[in-house]
């Protein structure tokens, strides 16, 4: 078939959620065709990993090493696909890729200027990223806002794709919002009038609008915004806002997404959305709610752990629960056992520096003597080892030389061969390892196998010279990396805790809605057990009661 080419663009505002629009809309087309996300930022970082994750959101990390944008993990959550390093372009990259092809003489006697020569090599890496990967759909991703400086030459590559393939073949979708003034109370088409206009004045005509609203669009400012953008209402679709985002395929199949589609690539669409539904609703009925707390340095902003929290999510249907997410963060011990008390699990997540470790270490502590489930990840695994080495093995002054290098007993060091590294990017211990999985252990009931493969983000790693002493009281290493050198999961016996397992990768990373991650299936389902034993439910169930799945929308 023709390859067919999905933009998208945003106005009015950024964060507004082009990433899970479109792969949302990517879900229903997937039933049917290949499709493949490509993300454009236009940041001048080669990626986003040296970015802070307060100002960026998470850093997403591909099976390959890559660091990405966390827009990815909806990508591959919704699609269910392991995305390439090469689907994130960054003005960044884009400039390295110019400016080698200028030193190596590929534009010879001409002056590279920004049009045509980059937007010519943007739009040729649309297509050709189209054949490389053999895409039946590519959906292409603009950040930011249209009307942004640094945005404005992926805009002017994506009309010039529409100009050589044809029209037919490219459809624009523009996300804007439609905001209702505290006071005015009503639904404004303003600022999303103006936007189109941007656009349009760009040289490019939406086809579909999403307009993101905390209500349905009204058919009075729909008609508004159809005749601004010269389109017909029903090509006017609400991204409605939702308590949980796996709902937004639904929300737009029932606004007749599919049809739309089909006609305006000519293709037929048929999706499959039956068992997407049904896990939706099933996490919608569950009448029990339990808590977990993550405890982390972000907890200003919930996108740095964006994955941990969709992972924890993901297990909701399977185990018929809901689970609140509490963020705790303090350094007082009294008020830290307090809310521990009450929570059913704990998650010790990833992370840098120095800030709050002492506290996570104590509350890893709490964890360990009372019984209270617990999963630790990556900086969560190491802090874990610090907390056991100086509180069951007696090494007092036990630490992580990344928070103090001159510590009495660095249990946990330096990767071997990285202390020479000065530059930053790109150059920690990144992507997918696998792990020898050690038999009878938790870890291998979860995951049902011997080997496991998980993606990587970190520099230290537990110290080889003290893994005699933590093995002889008693931690478990159940899983190791091939060459039997690298602590790659560990856990406390069954007899000893019911639930404590830790692991220096992010399985956060490949959770998906129809396969949550094992250690946190296995956390919710040990903090459900908990729940169970000390009869200590959630009292107040957070129901969304505005959502329902019409049984008969789906085509
Ligand atoms: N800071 C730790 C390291 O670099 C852990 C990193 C993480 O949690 N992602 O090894």
């Amino acid at each position: 078939m023709q390859r067919k080419y999905i933009v998208m663009t945003g106005g009015v505002l950024s964060g507004l959620g082009k990433g899970v629009a479109l792969a949302s809309i990517g879900k229903i087309l997937s039933s049917n065709y290949k499709v493949v996300p490509i993300k454009c930022d236009g940041y001048l970082n080669a990626d986003p990993g040296t970015m802070s994750p307060t100002e960026h959101g998470e850093v997403f990390v591909l099976d390959d090493g890559t660091e990405v944008d966390m827009d990815f993990g909806h990508y591959e959550r919704f699609l269910n696909i392991s995305c390439e390093s090469i689907w994130n372009l960054t003005m960044g990259k884009v400039f390295d890729m110019i400016r080698e092809k200028e030193r190596k003489g590929d534009y010879l006697g001409k002056t590279v200027q920004m049009i045509p020569h980059v937007s010519d090599f943007i739009k040729n890496y649309f297509v050709e990223t189209g054949e490389k990967t053999n895409a039946d759909i590519v959906l292409i991703e603009i950040g930011g806002t249209v009307g942004d400086l640094e945005n404005e030459l992926y805009i002017e590559a994506i009309k010039n794709l529409a100009q050589d393939i044809g029209k037919e073949n490219v459809l624009f979708i523009h996300l804007t919002y439609v905001p209702i003034p505290m006071g005015v109370n009503e639904q404004k088409s303003k600022p999303t009038q103006q936007s189109v206009a941007l656009l349009k004045q760009r040289g490019i005509d939406p086809q579909i609008i999403i307009a993101r609203c905390s209500q349905m669009l009204t058919d009075n400012v729909k008609k508004k915004i159809a005749r601004s953008a010269n389109l017909n209402e029903e090509e006017i679709i609400t991204g409605v806002d939702v308590d949980n985002i796996y709902k937004i395929p639904i929300i737009f199949e029932k606004q007749g997404i599919s049809q739309l589609l089909a006609r305006k690539l000519n293709i037929p669409v048929q999706h499959n959305l039956e068992r997407w539904k049904d896990l939706i609703m099933k996490r919608e009925n569950a009448q029990d709610e339990i808590t977990i707390a993550i405890a982390g340095k972000y907890t200003a902003l919930e996108d740095s752990y964006a994955s941990i929290v969709e992972a924890i999510h993901h297990c909701e249907a399977h185990l018929n629960v809901k689970v609140k997410i509490k963020w705790i963060e303090t350094s007082d011990e009294k008020l830290r056992d307090e809310m521990l008390g009450k929570v059913h699990g704990v998650i010790v997540p990833g992370g840098f520096g120095s800030r709050g470790v002492e506290g996570k270490i104590s509350m890893i502590k709490y964890c360990r003597e009372n019984k209270i489930p617990f999963l630790g990840i990556c900086y969560g695994l190491q802090l874990a080892v610090v907390e056991f080495a100086r509180n069951v093995c007696s090494l007092s002054g036990a630490n992580t030389t990344e928070v103090d290098p001159q510590c009495k007993y660095p249990v946990i060091d330096f990767v071997e061969g990285q202390e020479k590294i000065e530059r930053k990017g790109g150059t920690m211990r990144l992507g997918e390892y696998p792990a020898l999985i050690k038999e009878g252990s938790l870890i291998e009931s979860l995951y049902n196998s011997n080997k496991v493969s998980e993606r990587h983000r970190h520099r230290y790693e537990v110290n080889p010279e003290f893994h005699k002493i933590l093995l002889e009281m008693g931690l478990v290493f159940s899983g190791v990396s091939p060459d039997g050198k690298l602590v790659e999961f560990l856990e406390l016996q069954k007899e000893v805790h019911p639930y404590f397992v830790a692991t220096q990768a992010h399985p956060e990373l490949k959770s998906k809605l129809e396969s949550p991650a094992p250690m946190f299936f296995g956390l919710v389902k040990a903090a459900i057990e908990r729940a169970n034993s000390l009869g200590t439910w959630n009292k107040e169930l957070t129901k969304d009661v505005s959502f329902e799945i019409d049984s008969n929308s789906s085509s």
